[in-house]
């Protein structure tokens, strides 16, 4: 069985739904998971930001807008009046929770349960729209299977437990249509896998049921060599490795959740990232195998914050780093790049919420420097660290001034911290010398 991954363009308008409707409905027995409908996220966080500050009535006005858009949708969408009338009950069931969650004291479980609302409704309509056409489809809750543990890790024993039940106890069917990005909590709350997390439920749904691919389908051909929206002539990457899109979700590159391919990675599932309006491009395929060596894809990450720490300690002392490290550690904070000299550590955090307390006691052991607004250039290949090709990156330094580099952390990834100010002149740089190719 495939699992096979919509994201919210693929549901945003009638049009492409029924482009998803042609995509699935290929005789073949699967699992299709779908974020909510383009704009519904948003339009959550921003109900619950309002409820967050007490601005009630921005928060019902809200809630009643984004009711309006989804009345149209249902009456466009539907035909069939018995079907239609079935999904205008749920959705005016799932806007009349969101008023009710408009007079509650807002906390955590209140806004989960907020963003929850999207996948629920489009999955719902989407299933709904299915059975109209005669399509062969019934929809699986992922709240009765998706959770996840203390540490917000999926809980895959739970997931495999009962997701089996769940498809046990559900009429048998071609297409399952189940929800991305929400899930229960340890304590059974309601919860989510974070934004654009549908990619990664696609692919713990995978994992657990030893899926034969997982497909991620969006607007875009597959993952490209760089950013398009910032530089001109980018190609899709037919193959990469799943260590290679690791690097490259994490580091910028949005059309892949972060995480996507842990759960099928030891596994060896395969993901393919595919284009809902263009189904015959042939995509981008993460696999096992290592294609070809070189740089194969450039992605950058913005709001990035470098901390140069610099102490006379440091000179031949042992420990030094063992200090700075469980400043991190205490407040949570991961650090992604790192470079040493003898008498200072530069280091790059992405997550600045406790950026003062942290600086505050870096200053007990040594002179802080502080640079916001940078950002992580990252070149991401199999073993681009020995490439022949690779000396090309060091021409951009004659353009652009560098910060950091980190080179041969992994032999698949060197990355370049640069002020964000600089950055698209850099993607573009390294286009041009890398890939050869002139975008200005
Ligand atoms: N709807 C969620 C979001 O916008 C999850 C997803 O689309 O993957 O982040």
């Amino acid at each position: 069985m495939k699992v096979l991954k919509f994201g919210g363009t693929s549901v945003g308008s009638i049009e492409n739904m029924n482009n998803v409707k042609s995509i699935i409905n290929d005789g073949d027995k699967k699992i299709v998971v779908l974020s909510a409908m383009s704009g519904t996220t948003n339009a959550l966080v921003s109900i619950a930001s309002k409820i967050e500050t007490e601005s009630i009535k921005e928060a019902i006005e809200e809630v009643e807008s984004l009711h309006k858009k989804y009345v149209i949708v249902v009456n466009e969408l539907l035909t069939d009046e018995d079907l239609k009338a079935q999904v205008a009950t749920y959705v005016s069931e799932r806007f009349n929770f969101l008023l009710e969650c408009a007079s509650k004291v807002f906390s955590i479980e209140v806004e989960n349960e907020i963003l929850a609302q999207g996948e629920l409704l489009s999955t719902f309509m989407f299933n709904a729209f299915l059975q109209q056409e005669g399509v062969n489809s019934q929809l699986l809750a992922a709240l009765d299977f998706m959770k996840i543990d203390a540490v917000k890790e999926p809980d895959v024993d739970y997931t495999k437990e009962h997701l089996n039940k769940a498809l046990e106890v559900t009429p048998e069917a071609e297409i399952y249509i189940t929800q991305g990005f929400i899930c229960l909590d340890d304590n059974g709350a309601i919860s989510n896998l974070q934004r654009g997390g549908s990619d990664y439920t696609a692919t713990i749904v995978g994992a657990v049921i030893q899926a034969e691919e997982v497909q991620i389908w969006t607007d875009i051909d597959g993952m490209h060599n760089n950013d398009p929206r910032f530089v001109e002539g980018t190609q899709p990457i037919s193959n990469l490795s799943f260590d290679e899109a690791a690097e490259l979700a994490y580091f910028g590159a949005k059309i892949l959740h972060p995480q996507t391919v842990l759960p099928v990675r030891a596994d060896g599932i395969p993901v393919r990232l595919k284009n809902t309006m263009n189904p015959p491009a042939s995509g981008t395929l993460i696999s096992s195998n290592h294609v070809e060596n070189g740089i194969k894809a450039i992605a950058a990450k913005d709001n990035i914050t470098a901390i140069k720490i610099k102490s006379g300690r440091m000179l031949q002392a042992h420990g030094f780093l063992r200090k700075v490290f469980e400043i991190f550690e205490v407040y949570e904070t991961p650090i992604d790049m790192i470079t040493t000299s003898e008498v200072a550590v530069s280091l790059t955090i992405d997550d600045d919420k406790n950026l003062d307390k942290i600086v505050e006691e870096l200053q007990t052991i040594a002179t802080i420097e502080v640079d916001r607004k940078q950002s992580i250039v990252c070149l991401v290949g199999h073993s681009i660290v020995n490439h022949e090709e690779t000396f090309k990156l060091f021409q951009i330094l004659k353009d652009v001034k560098i910060r950091m580099i980190s080179y041969g952390g992994s032999r698949n990834n060197i990355s370049l911290l640069i002020d964000t100010q600089n950055k698209i002149e850099t993607l573009q740089k390294l286009n041009e010398y890398l890939f050869e190719l002139v975008t200005l």
